[in-house]
């Protein structure tokens, strides 16, 4: 009887033969996989397919000169390819992705296929030593199984990888996913959502709800959070979770954010009108727009449209956003719109890595502790602990501060007598929408101080 090796030899020489034909990566990947798919009916293996994505691999992009980019995802792939056998390939996609197909000669289990992933993941994070530097990246990873999810194509069983992935990048740095069908009926309601993405926001069904921030010392409204909410025809009110992909994969995050800046300054505007005393409110950016040459520019014209003074706006800026060094356009635009007068809130701190390094590189006013540390600070002597830190950080810092997500009285409490600055959350309001937001500042003006929040400060 033939053996196995000699059935694989053939089998790998039919593929060669096949991926000479084959163009693009993409196509050799697929039908790679749809040659497995073939010999899986003879035989029991199935084929695993892997999408490998570097993790913000946009600030590589923008960090790295052409040539050593290109070496980097040289080394990368020769790395992948040094750890795989003859039978399987990598192949390297666009935007800093890599496809692997893993052709094994028995059925993997789920957990067998999570730690060939995470065995990628870690080829991929050790550094790569370039002339004079040296690149240190991580990735996310989604895979998908050929057989098991009846994938009925080399192409589908890709696009379910990439499904994977999505999800993963969505949980990451160094996020994994394995595809499962649910992940399917997901990535077909954002299809369906991002077909309605462009008239939604050209109608205003994309829009500001605003959470307010309270000063723990004065116990006065020192500012709104502006929060994006899709009011969806047929699926009711939609949270950002959910279309904030959506928005970016169609590359409408620049259009949001003018959105967000307009609803969150004219609301400003009315409140002063109706002579309600907001000090301030914030607006959420992202790396790609905080990237955009035109930003400062967009935001002063705003200002000067609302007639608005720019120490009254607020930019929210995750801490994750910053990669780069001091010349990084981000970094620049940042220090532009600082020295123009807005704020710059630092959000989800604690959450990254590069949290001191953040405050002080760029001019930060203030950093939102984000909700995981806040969370029992009342009752919890680790959050506590954790809390106490960062507040002493900013205090070293000349930073305020704001803890986000706060639930309880007790959590309140605690936060005023460790000196807090400000706080927001479920336990002062929720997001409302503008016309409930005005409602609320009115019954909650000082003096007097609400029942309702003075009880909780004392
Ligand atoms: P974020 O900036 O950290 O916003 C705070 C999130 O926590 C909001 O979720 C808010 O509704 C929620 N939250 C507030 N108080 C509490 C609380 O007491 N408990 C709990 N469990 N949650 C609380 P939301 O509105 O769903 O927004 C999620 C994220 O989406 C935001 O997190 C922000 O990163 C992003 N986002 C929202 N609007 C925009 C936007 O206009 N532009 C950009 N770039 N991102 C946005
Ligand atoms: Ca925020
Ligand atoms: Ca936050």
């Amino acid at each position: 009887m033939e053996s196995m090796r000699n059935i694989m030899q053939r089998s790998a020489q039919r593929l060669r033969r096949t991926f000479a034909k084959a163009t693009t990566p993409r196509e050799q990947i697929t039908q790679a996989l749809e040659a497995t798919l073939r010999r899986a009916s003879q035989h029991t293996q199935n084929a695993i397919v892997f999408v490998v994505e570097i993790d913000e691999f946009q600030a590589l992009h923008r960090y790295y000169s052409g040539q050593d980019l290109t070496l980097i995802l040289k080394i990368l792939e020769d790395r992948l390819n040094g750890a795989l056998l003859s039978r399987d390939m990598v192949r390297r996609l666009d935007g800093g992705q890599y496809a692997i197909v893993i052709c094994p000669l028995r059925a993997y289990t789920q957990e067998d296929i999570l730690v060939i992933a995470g065995q990628i993941q870690r080829l991929i994070s050790v550094p790569v030593i370039l002339a004079e530097t040296q690149a240190k990246v991580t990735a996310s990873v989604g895979c998908a199984v050929m057989k098991t999810e009846a994938l009925p194509s080399g192409n589908a069983a890709l696009e379910a990888a990439r499904i994977a992935l999505m999800e993963a990048l969505s949980k990451g740095p160094s996020g994994l996913r394995l595809y499962v069908a649910q992940m399917g009926e997901r990535a077909e309601m954002r299809r369906a959502l991002g077909k309605d993405a462009r008239a939604a926001m050209a109608s205003g069904a994309i829009q500001a709800f605003f959470q307010p921030q309270i000063s723990l010392c004065t116990k006065e409204v020192s500012g709104f959070e502006a929060l994006a909410r899709w009011q969806h025809d047929d699926r009711g009110l939609i949270s950002p979770a959910e279309f904030l992909p959506v928005l970016e994969e169609a590359g409408m995050m620049r259009a949001l954010g003018q959105t967000m800046l307009r609803d969150a300054l004219a609301a400003l505007q009315g409140w002063d009108r109706q002579g309600l005393k907001v000090p301030q409110v914030s607006v959420n950016m992202c790396g790609e727009e905080l990237r955009h040459p035109d930003i400062t520019h967009d935001i002063k014209a705003q200002l000067d449209q609302f007639e608005i003074k720019p120490n009254r706006l607020v930019i929210e800026v995750l801490e994750t956003v910053y990669v780069g060094d001091m010349t990084d356009p981000i970094i620049l635009n940042l220090n532009a719109i600082s020295k123009l007068g807005c704020h710059i809130d630092l959000d989800d701190f604690g959450t990254g890595h590069t949290s001191i390094k953040s405050v002080r590189n760029f001019a930060v006013n203030r950093i939102k502790i984000d909700r995981s540390f806040i969370v029992d600070v009342d009752r919890d002597a680790e959050q506590q602990q954790i809390v106490k830190t960062i507040l002493s950080m900013a205090n070293n810092l000349a930073v305020d501060t704001l803890a986000e997500g706060v639930e309880t009285d007790g959590e309140v409490a605690h936060l005023v007598k460790s000196g807090c600055g400000h706080a927001q959350g479920f336990a002062i309001a929720r997001p409302l929408p503008v016309a409930e937001a005005y409602a609320w500042i009115k019954s909650h003006m000082m003096p007097p101080i609400p029942a309702s929040i003075s009880q909780r400060l004392q």
